[in-house]
């Protein structure tokens, strides 16, 4: 897999391995981009903006973005079985997640372009005449775009789109887990004839790499992330010389509570989802269950048998539920944390460790759905962010005890409150401090509303228009009448 910069695929020297962790084998290699490099792909992106491309008014922008998300649509299944090929993700989920919400990025910031408002103001003056002063959007330039490997097709274009559509130009790097489906992006943009330096990739690693390359170079303008808080913060350091612009998705702690009065078989379903979906890869994933006392040990049951139902399978067998974890690395993590749970005083409802299949799996990167109960608030396994198939589930007694644990976190990026009582979730919908409460579901997302953490959890809001505005500055134009 190769870099593109200015309109041309890049062969470097510097190769890394894109390991499947289905199996462990090496299913491409990847070029890494050096400093140089990276120069390159930023004076292009600069390039760009002064060439045919910044000249482009908005509805060229928006059929561009169209002929994108149609060109991905054609090449439907080639960005599953990369997708795939990266992640170990079940065919399912990817086939109605991923791709085409990856597709689906690129129609919608295109469309909602049309629909951002600008302001307008009549100013009395002294004399008596007047001024109108109104806002134009410009774009803010050249946008480095760093993308996670949970969701990497989806969450790159969910930055990459509305930056185009804003008419800015980008550099994106996607994580080295996951450098696939961002090829094959560049692929689609080189054939729908995006103009040179308008979208640029570069491959590697974070520090000493590409990653610490984008967020020190002086010629980029803003920063979009997501991944872990540890490394956006280690970003806002490095972009600080320059005084970049930054958006920050970031981790999560995420609680979920279900109330004795909640529909207890959609509480059980709900909840399981949103602890296993993905491998427990996606950053909304519960990892805190509160359940309230009187239905406390009927729920870990039931949490119990759907976490054993699930089928840990490959991913083209229709009967998987979940894949591996996306590396070796990442499960030695997770693991650590199962040791750790026991060492804390932890009871181990099920899993905990790793499946055996006496097959070539077993060299991929699977780990066992984990329920965990017995410990206490300040536990480790309690307040760190494993992302893994993991959760600890824990009684409580009343509104207010369970807010007060909800939110005695450092992260605040979604929960999930079970109820059938109206008026308590929206009572609690506005105290919890997390970016986004779910009431009886999880995961239903509105792309327009705004989507973001508070805490360690994030800087600024993207969806719709809030992303439109990270990526657009806005100027005022003051006339004198
Ligand atoms: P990560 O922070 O390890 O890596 C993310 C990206 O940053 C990768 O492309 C990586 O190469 C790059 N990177 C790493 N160090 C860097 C540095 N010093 N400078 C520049 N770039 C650097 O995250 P991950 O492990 O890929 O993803 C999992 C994390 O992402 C979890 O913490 C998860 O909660 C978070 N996440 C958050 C959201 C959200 O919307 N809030 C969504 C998905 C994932």
């Amino acid at each position: 897999m190769r870099n593109y910069v200015d309109g041309a695929f890049v062969a470097t020297d510097a190769r890394f391995p894109d390991v499947d962790p289905v199996d462990g084998h090496v299913h491409a290699e990847v070029c890494e981009a050096d400093a140089a490099l990276v120069d390159r792909a930023v004076a292009a992106a600069r390039a760009a903006l002064r060439g045919p491309w910044g000249r482009m008014g908005s509805e060229g922008r928006i059929a561009l973005l169209r002929r994108v998300a149609d060109r991905m649509e054609a090449r439907f299944d080639d960005f599953l079985r990369a997708e795939i090929a990266d992640t170990g993700k079940p065919e399912s989920l990817a086939r109605a997640i991923d791709v085409p919400r990856g597709i689906a990025n690129f129609r919608i910031f295109a469309d909602l372009l049309r629909g951002m408002p600008e302001e307008t103001f009549h100013t009395e003056t002294p004399d008596g005449q007047g001024a109108l002063s109104y806002t134009v959007h410009k774009p803010l330039g050249v946008v480095g775009v760093i993308a996670p490997w949970n969701l990497p097709l989806l969450l790159l274009s969910w930055k990459v789109a509305p930056a185009l559509a804003a008419g800015n130009t980008v550099i994106a790097k996607p994580s080295e887990e996951t450098p696939a489906t961002a090829t094959l992006l560049a692929e689609v943009m080189d054939e729908v004839g995006m103009p040179p330096g308008v979208f640029n990739l570069v491959h590697g690693f974070g520090p000493g790499s590409a990653g610490e390359f984008l967020t020190t170079h002086r010629g980029i303008d803003a920063i979009t992330f997501t991944g872990e808080s540890a490394t956006g913060s280690a970003i806002m350091r490095a972009a600080a010389a320059n005084v970049k612009a930054l958006s920050f998705e970031l981790g999560g702690k995420n609680a979920g509570i279900v109330f004795a009065d909640a529909d207890f078989d959609a509480a059980v379903e709900g909840t399981a989802r949103s602890v296993f979906a993905n491998c427990g890869q996606v950053c909304l994933c519960t990892e805190r269950v509160y359940v309230e006392r009187p239905i406390f040990e009927r729920f870990v049951a039931a949490l119990k048998a759907r976490a054993e139902a699930l089928v840990l399978a490959r991913p083209d067998d229709p009967a998987a539920t979940m894949g591996p974890l996306i590396s070796r690395a990442h499960r030695d993590k997770v693991l650590s944390y199962y040791r750790l749970a026991r060492e804390e005083g932890a009871t181990v409802v099920t899993g905990g460790g790793i499946p055996h299949f006496g097959d070539d799996r077993d060299n991929g990167a699977y780990v066992q759905p984990t329920i965990l109960t017995g410990l206490g608030e300040q536990a480790r396994c309690v307040r760190e962010e494993i992302f893994g198939p993991v959760c600890h589930v824990a009684p409580f007694d009343g509104e207010d005890e369970v807010l007060a644990m909800a939110n005695d976190s450092e992260y605040g990026l979604a929960a999930a409150l079970w109820t059938r009582d109206l008026s308590r979730a929206h009572r609690l919908g506005r105290r919890l401090e997390a970016g986004i409460v779910w009431v009886n579901c999880w995961f239903l997302r509105d792309l327009r509303t705004p989507f973001g953490g508070v805490k360690l959890s994030g800087i600024g809001r993207e969806g719709g228009l809030h992303s439109l505005r990270f990526y657009a500055e806005p100027t005022t134009i003051c006339v004198k009448l």
